[in-house]
């Protein structure tokens, strides 16, 4: 029987209580340990982690399922998400895809806004996610209201407090920064609700005005978020000059609060040059962020130059070289990045799902032990969570629970059998389930 078989589990955990016989990734932890180990939750924390539970306390015995800290998701786009069941097709290209949302953007209204994201936070939370960073479509940094998705956010990032960590994120091409007063009025409005400064660097975008998102960051103390190098076209790579500049910041004191999202054409440079732009992020500081989903879907994507309307398989693969970052120091996460939007007919803000396809497409070994830090730990310490050491002594206890005892079990079956617990307590049975897709259909209002 499941460990985790209704039976076995009462609908409120006792205020304190044993999880026996867990089986957790031995990096998270701050001393390594046996197979398993036991943790003792008490007032909602983690009150001790031991090889083995003494018994005095409730025990509930995992036989070996997976305990992994709270996910933190650091690339989302909220305010696209399921732009599909509003009527809207996908596009298979970037740039076509970015078009058709900004011609959308003056149909969006505040009920729809509402019914997307909230459909979007109550998915992540039923999948075990305490915390997301979401970017919003900042199409005209004059404005110092800024778009009604941001308004929008804003009320549900309060509104969600303590079950979500809402973090926002402006995104504009970097040419809106030409405008040195609108620039600065966008990032004053970013400021108020300490939202963080991104921009879209795309191939011949004008780098002139990347020393300018420094200086805003650095005066305005905003962390600083690229979208860069979303293209397998060599030798175009943008990267280096943000990690440059990344490093002259971080000399003259602004630490290392910039993350690059994409940077996929890393992975289709030569080696020499992939490997010296490699090591040039890792003197950086940047934290590097890897989009599976999205980017296997729009990169190389089978659309044929030479014979428009036919379909060719995809030979390229849309993903940083991990490995070679890992093997440097380089901070890297894994992400969603856009879900059933014009960008990419799927994705659900699950991370263990997320996990699962950079597992096959990076060819990543023993993914949820060893590589559990993508998507729990690097991303809370970029965007300065609490809780971002790992699985720790007096941490709240935020934790997803798995009846698998092995990446094999766990990928090859993300969902069924989770249980996740928030502050030691479990989900209620109604944000347990992911909701119905039928409910988007209030956003008409
Ligand atoms: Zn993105």
């Amino acid at each position: 029987m499941s460990p985790f078989h209704p039976a076995r589990w009462p609908e409120r955990l006792p205020e304190r209580y044993w999880l026996a016989r867990a089986r957790v990734p031995q990096a998270l932890l701050e001393h390594p340990a046996g197979d398993t180990v036991a943790l003792l939750v008490e007032g909602g924390r983690v009150a001790a982690i031991e090889p083995r539970a003494p018994g005095g306390a409730a025990t509930f015995d995992l036989d070996g399922a997976t305990v992994l800290p709270a996910f933190v998701d650091l690339h989302t786009h909220l305010d696209k998400g399921d732009l599909l069941a509003a009527g809207l097709k996908p596009e298979r290209d970037l740039f076509a895809a970015v078009a058709r949302v900004r011609e959308d953007h003056g149909r969006w209204t505040e009920t729809e806004l509402r019914t997307r994201i909230g459909f979007a936070l109550r998915t992540a939370l039923a999948h075990g996610t305490r915390a997301l960073n979401t970017y919003v479509d900042w199409p005209d940094p004059a404005a110092p209201e800024g778009p009604l998705a941001w308004r929008v956010l804003n009320a549900l990032k309060r509104e969600w407090a303590g079950r979500i960590d809402l973090h926002i994120t402006s995104l504009a091409s970097i040419d809106r920064l030409a405008d040195e007063g609108a620039a600065a009025t966008l990032a004053r409005a970013l400021a108020v609700h300490r939202g963080a400064l991104g921009l879209f660097v795309y191939p011949g975008a004008p780098l002139q005005w990347l020393p300018r998102a420094f200086e805003l960051a650095e005066r305005f103390d905003l962390p600083l978020d690229f979208h860069v190098d979303e293209h397998l076209d060599p030798p175009t790579a943008n990267i280096g000059h943000v990690a440059r500049l990344a490093r002259l910041a971080r000399e003259r004191g602004y630490g290392t609060r910039t993350v690059c999202g994409h940077a996929c054409v890393l992975g289709v440079l030569d080696d020499a040059e992939r490997d010296r732009l490699l090591d040039e992020i890792a003197a950086s500081g940047l934290t590097l962020t890897a989009l599976p989903y999205t980017n296997l879907y729009l990169q190389d994507n089978g659309l044929s130059a030479t014979h428009p309307g036919q379909r060719r398989t995809p030979r390229r693969r849309g993903l940083l070289p991990v490995h070679e970052a890992r093997a440097r120091g380089i901070p890297l996460a894994f992400a969603s990045d856009n879900h059933r939007d014009v960008f990419f007919p799927g994705g659900d803000l699950d991370m263990l799902q997320a996990l699962a396809l950079a597992a096959n497409a990076a060819h990543l070994d023993d993914a949820v032990f060893d590589w559990a830090d993508t998507i729990t730990t690097t991303p809370a310490r970029f965007l300065g969570l609490p809780n971002a050491d790992g699985l720790r002594k007096g941490m709240i206890a935020d934790l997803v629970l798995h009846p698998g005892r092995s990446s094999a079990e766990v990928l090859s079956r993300p969902h069924p059998g989770r249980q996740v617990l928030r502050a030691g307590q479990r989900l209620s049975a109604e944000e347990a389930v992911p909701p119905d897709f039928r409910e988007l259909e209030r956003m008409k209002g």
